[in-house]
């Protein structure tokens, strides 16, 4: 796009003559305000920031600095030596070191995109002499314009596409066994019509510069002709395709069907390459990530590779030790396995019993599983009976320690 006179120092809200210290607190204090990080999604802090940023950029550095001083913008492509020399060119108005007819004649001759009508460039280099010297001012002036011009075009071309992220919720059984997941994507395919070109039809004239391929812009204190912006400065146009609205892609929801590896974890990334957004013009697509989100379970909670499980527990059982039936994920379907658990003499409640390759099956590691954690909990029975209640007063007496008494002598 064009090159536009900007004010950076009035992005910055410093004076011209403000120091290097000067414009970087400025720009420290707006960006603290406007950062996109301070302000997420909000668009208009977006703006400000870039254009902060790009105003800093500038008047931050030394070199360009003194180049936007001089010819009112800057870009990489100005030839420090030639901005010196244009601004002390640009300050004599009313002379008329250059009919302005002849310039351009002459400039068209040499290929400059620009147009001097109106500027004095009279101090430029020496003057009032004829012919061959009028053809030095021409070149020189090509140097200068051209260069800042340069970086300016900006032809759309092949893009690539983006990625594309979702996220999966898949349940519990799914995650741990796998299995077939469906869902509806919404993706950016090329467009039909146009093959991803955006553009359908013969050529036609610019609308905007009538085919010349260049428009007149205003910088500053110059006006010149700069290469069409909508044309790229080939005077042609092509009608925008209908289908795509000149986009080259289209947004299309498509269902996706995919397989989920027993063992897929909460959280884990599946990538299918080239399933996200179509590039143009040929350009390769991006990726489809798929976020898997595992639902859970009302008595598993899984930890990685390993299931944690809560079992319940009599004092009869903790105590005198057992062999108990507890649940397990090595049913069918949804439905719960069972396997069998040692319960050490002992027990208390909280502890924790190891049951090794009762958990998930790795699905990065082969052949590998997880362990199963039980948790005890005691549970103590609601006794109603005078028998019971008999035979556990005679427990208490047997067993009288106190399972408080070295804590309180602690305190
Ligand atoms: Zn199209
Ligand atoms: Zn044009």
């Amino acid at each position: 796009m064009a090159t536009q006179t900007k004010d950076y120092y009035g992005v910055l809200g410093v004076k011209k003559t403000a120091s290097a210290d000067d414009i970087r607190k400025a720009f420290r204090k707006l960006a603290r305000k406007y950062h996109p990080d301070v302000n997420p999604g909000d668009k208009k802090a977006e703006e400000k920031f870039k254009e902060i940023s790009e105003a800093n950029d500038v008047l931050s550095d030394e070199k360009k600095r003194k180049i936007y001083d001089q010819v009112g913008f800057y870009s990489d492509n100005i030839d420090p030596a030639a901005a010196e020399a244009y601004a002390k060119g640009g300050g004599q108005p009313g002379a008329s070191g250059f009919g302005s007819g002849a310039s351009r004649s002459g400039a068209h001759e040499q290929g400059v995109p620009f147009d001097f009508g109106g500027f004095d460039f009279s101090g430029f280099q020496g003057s009032g002499r004829s012919g061959s010297e009028s053809e030095g001012f021409g070149s020189s002036f090509r140097d200068v314009f051209t260069g800042m011009f340069n970086g300016g075009r900006q032809a759309r071309g092949p893009q690539p596409g983006t990625d594309v992220e979702y996220k999966v919720e898949i349940d519990f059984w799914t995650a741990v066994r796998g299995g077939v997941t469906r869902l509806e994507i919404q993706r950016q395919e090329q467009c039909p019509t146009c093959k991803g070109r955006a553009v359908v039809g013969g050529s036609m004239e610019c609308p905007e510069c009538h085919g010349s391929g260049h428009v007149t812009q205003m910088g500053g204190r110059m006006k010149f002709n700069i290469q069409c912006p909508r044309c790229t400065g080939s005077g042609k146009v092509q009608n925008a395709c209908p289908t795509c609205d000149g986009a080259g892609v289209l947004t299309r929801r498509e269902p996706l069907e995919f397989r989920i590896k027993a063992g897929t974890r909460d959280g884990q990334r599946i990538r299918l390459a080239g399933k996200g957004n179509a590039g143009t013009e040929g350009a390769p697509a991006g990726d489809l990530y798929l976020i898997i989100a595992v639902g859970p379970h009302k008595l598993f909670k899984r930890v990685g590779d390993d299931i944690h499980v809560t079992v319940p527990v009599t004092v009869m059982e903790a105590a005198l030790g057992a062999k108990i039936e507890v649940p397990t994920i090595d049913g069918v379907g949804t439905q719960i396995g069972q396997s069998q658990l040692k319960i050490p003499p002992g027990t208390q409640t909280g502890q924790k019993l190891r049951m090794r390759e009762k958990g998930v099956t790795s699905a990065t590691r082969e052949g590998l599983r997880g362990d199963q954690i039980v948790e005890v909990k005691i549970v103590v029975p609601k006794v109603q009976d005078e028998r019971s209640k008999e035979i556990l007063r005679e427990l208490q007496k047997l067993n009288s320690e106190d399972p408080r008494a070295e804590m309180l002598a602690g305190a």
